[in-house]
């Protein structure tokens, strides 16, 4: 069985007594007198049951947070793509679950601009990516995940944010304001002085 919370979706465990509110679409009775339940406000989450799920697997990139993911791994595969990295980063064949927040996030910790074309990172650029998205990751696993609207009972990472949602508001690295454009139809935080479009 496969779960994708998307936007909204959430579980929980709660005794099978307890009455269920009006987000909990799925529950699974488990043996000791608990459910585990599947709350989604905005129903975009999805549940499959699978005979064979590694058809559907591997379908999605590397876990970015897997130990055996590396900034050698990561270079390979930013070099066979000409893509910028905002886009490429979101396409989950190149790697698995990373969001809009999440890749804003990364980008600014590694001062990459996100209209950058991923074939011109240099092996240090590369290195400062890769640390970027697994900082960017498990600052929000720190924080529980983010809250970005009322529907998610889940974590604060949002008041962490360095740069996503932050349009107008100083730069935690350098003070000038964070810009936002849109790259690939996608809303883009980024500050312009951190994360210079073209490096020298
Ligand atoms: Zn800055």
């Amino acid at each position: 069985m496969l779960i994708h919370l998307r936007m909204s979706g959430d579980l929980r465990l709660a005794p099978t007594e307890e009455a269920r509110d009006r987000f909990e679409h799925t529950l699974f009775h488990l043996d000791n007198g608990w459910d585990l339940r599947f709350s989604d406000a905005r129903k975009f989450g999805r549940i499959s049951l699978l005979r064979d799920p590694t058809e559907f697997l591997s379908q999605l990139g590397p876990e970015p947070l897997a130990p055996e993911f590396s900034a050698e791994q990561l270079a390979k595969k930013l070099a066979k793509h000409k893509r910028m990295l905002k886009p490429l980063l979101l396409d989950q064949s190149f790697l698995a679950g990373i969001g809009n927040i999440y890749t804003d996030e990364a980008l600014h910790i590694a001062r990459l601009h996100p209209m950058r074309r991923s074939d011109t990172l240099s092996m240090d650029e590369t290195v400062s990516l890769w640390e970027g998205i697994r900082k960017a990751l498990e600052a929000g696993l720190l924080h529980n995940g983010a809250s970005i609207d009322w529907v998610y009972r889940g974590g604060d990472y949002q008041h962490h944010f360095r740069v996503y949602g932050r349009a107008g508001e100083p730069c935690m690295e350098c003070g000038n304001p964070i810009e936002r454009i849109v790259v690939g139809q996608r809303g883009t935080h980024f500050c312009a002085h951190c994360q210079l479009e073209v490096r020298e």
